[in-house]
């Protein structure tokens, strides 16, 4: 049987490895005993897309499956406009574009290319102050695709056993500190970095 993971592991993927098990482990829990109110704020502003609410329009495609062969990803992308080949990752609010947010866009249109679709344009949108950040395509951007590949290798190969976490700060602000088996730092840790 082959694995897909899922898309939205990257960005947890790159937070601590570990987290992938515990976001798996708990995801059928009661979401207010391990996400705090800013992560459930920004898991609102995906909930209309997720719904496929957002649009009727038929060149619009919402919260649709997709999935990789080649890189063993699957998930589900925000919008796409298939006409344009223009597709949109929304968040709640956009202050940095960090790496795992670009992974997560790479993922969702690598996995439409697969599928048979033509990206020509991908981007982000911040729906609190109504901000539109464009981004460089996979094959635009090599140092960044390459970061993405590496990544996403990684994450396909991890050894859950034998990982050592390494950041006491992590372990502090992680979500999931009161369940993790090897934590670094008490939930109330707060010194020094
Ligand atoms: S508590 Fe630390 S080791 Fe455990 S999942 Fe969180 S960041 Fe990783």
């Amino acid at each position: 049987m082959e694995l897909y993971l899922k898309i939205t592991y990257l960005n947890d993927f790159i937070f601590c490895p570990l987290s992938i098990y515990y976001h798996q482990l708990y995801s059928d829990l009661a979401e207010r005993l391990y996400y705090d109110d800013a992560q459930l704020n920004g898991k609102a502003a995906h909930s209309a897309i997720d719904e496929q609410r957002y649009s009727t329009h038929k060149n619009i495609l919402q919260g649709i499956d997709v999935f990789s062969e080649e890189y063993k990803l699957c998930g589900k992308i925000d919008l796409f406009d298939t006409e344009k080949g223009l597709l949109t990752e929304r968040k709640k609010h956009i202050e940095t574009i960090y790496d795992g947010y670009v992974f997560q866009l790479y993922a969702q249109c690598l996995c439409l290319r697969e599928m048979g679709y033509k990206v020509n344009k991908i981007r982000f949108y911040s729906s609190d102050d109504n901000k539109v950040y464009d981004y460089p395509l996979p094959e635009d951007n090599p140092e960044m695709f390459e970061k993405f590949i590496n990544t996403n290798e990684q994450m396909q190969n991890f050894n859950v056993d034998s990982y050592e976490p390494k950041s006491p700060e992590k372990c502090a602000h992680c979500i999931y500190n009161d369940f993790c088996d090897r934590p670094l730092a008490p939930k109330a840790y707060n010194g020094g970095f």
